[in-house]
């Protein structure tokens, strides 16, 4: 297997964000993530940036002009001035507002976008972005602990060079937002493997949900039930993945990486191990196309940033010791200061061999159906975005915030709010 550029963005001020006491999203969880990475030496396998910040406009590019303008002016000195906005935009609850909250929003997104130009320029062979992958928020609402769609964002940008991008989810939760968002097209086809049922969350993502219009068959939905492992995870998604792209012939991925399907994972019922959740990372990497590669969600915090620094390392095709180096953190590792502790529970697992051959078996079906490889006709391509300080230098030489401010604001817009989106009443794209 040929060694593959990797390019990771990091920000160090993403670890500080707080969702408030109690909430389960931690973003501490990346500064752990990335501490690992750092004391693997995985750094010195990859250009490390830290990444652009998105603008307003940039994510406009999806969501509406007052519900962007909305997240940036509400702070939690002045929330009271807002609460017909808060019931409105969904935020307040899972979705609270926190001191930063944009400027969270603008990291993640930033990143992602930015290795979406980086793909799209040949800059390398995959980009990773722990600190993204939120596919639950709306284009004009926050959801599920989710507030701008960096994916879809992303995925946006991948299109002005890409004929047909696959959007593939392992987090335990339907990846609703990016499905919507991209549910009448085929120039994205999204796969979603999730926990369905029992009003679990966001309630979407059966089995019968395939897209409409021209995205009819561009939807693929595999819905699982609790306590799977490894070994019945992977007799669903091997098979899947490798028909969807067999049929699609995808021309990059979008691999989004939630670590919540892990077992003992604070709001995850699947008994996943870091090795399994991996193996999903390796067969997707050995297809060998261009990935952008995600977090999500993930709520036990040690786990995530074991799963995520082994996806790293499983990226870089680097093979790493299972005991754990020394670092900062590490007393968030015992009693075991190891990379692959058993991590299962004793949940029953729910998913019978029958019931797994009928999902694999109905996902085949519908895939028959679908035009094999569609083409589109690349006119009216907008032009690149921007990023300044995307020039390749020392990895370990970050840009200063001097430099960081010279960025100049994209000029071209993909999207513009106002004038161009002809649904305006939904969350569809018209790609
Ligand atoms: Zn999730």
């Amino acid at each position: 297997m040929s060694a593959k550029s990797v390019v990771y963005f990091y920000d160090q001020d993403v670890g500080n964000f707080h969702y408030g006491p109690g909430h389960p999203m931690k973003p501490h969880r990346i500064a752990l993530t990335h501490s690992l990475v750092l004391h693997y030496g995985l750094h010195k396998k990859m250009k490390v940036y830290k990444p652009y910040r998105a603008t307003f406009h940039d994510m406009c590019r999806f969501h509406s002009d007052e519900y962007i303008d909305f997240l940036r002016r509400v702070t939690p000195l002045n929330v009271q001035n807002y609460t017909k906005s808060l019931t409105h935009y969904n935020v307040g609850e899972d979705c609270p507002v926190f001191d930063g909250m944009f400027d969270f929003c603008s990291l993640y997104t930033g990143a992602s976008l930015e290795g979406a130009v980086k793909l799209n320029n040949e800059h390398c062979d995959i980009a990773v972005n722990w600190s993204g992958g939120l596919h639950h928020a709306k284009k004009f609402e926050a959801s599920g602990f989710c507030y701008v769609n960096d994916i879809v964002i992303a995925i946006l940008e991948l299109l002005k060079y890409h004929p047909r991008v696959l959007y593939i989810d392992i987090d335990i939760h339907h990846g609703d937002g990016v499905q919507e968002a991209f549910y009448l097209t085929d120039r994205v086809m999204t796969v979603s493997f999730h926990k369905y049922g029992n009003l679990f969350f966001p309630g979407t993502g059966d089995m019968y949900e395939i897209g409409a219009d021209s995205g009819r068959h561009y939807s693929v939905n595999v819905p699982l039930k609790e306590g799977i492992d490894d070994e019945s995870y992977m007799s669903v998604f091997k098979p899947v993945i490798s028909s969807v792209i067999e049929f699609y012939r995808p021309t990059c991925v979008v691999l989004q990486c939630g670590a919540d399907s892990l077992g003992g994972d604070r709001l995850g019922c699947f008994n996943l191990s870091v090795t399994g959740h991996g193996e999903c990372v390796q067969v997707v990497k050995d297809f060998g196309l261009p990935m952008l590669v995600l977090g999500g969600g993930g709520y036990t915090k040690k786990n995530v940033a074991r799963c995520w620094t082994y996806e790293t390392a499983v990226l870089l095709n680097e093979q790493i010791s299972n005991e754990l180096p020394y670092n900062e953190y590490l007393e968030y590792f015992a009693p075991d200061f190891s990379l692959h502790p058993d991590i299962s529970t004793k949940q029953e697992n729910l998913n019978t061999k029958q019931y797994l051959e009928t999902i694999r078996i109905a996902t085949y079906e519908n895939l028959k159906n679908l035009t094999f490889a569609p083409s589109v006709q690349m006119h009216d391509v907008p032009p690149d975005l921007c990023l300044e300080n995307t020039e390749e230098g020392d990895p370990d030489i970050r840009p200063t915030d001097e430099e960081m401010d010279k960025r100049v604001e994209p000029a071209n817009e993909f999207y513009d709010g106002d004038k161009d989106n002809d649904k305006e009443n939904d969350g569809y794209l018209d790609v």
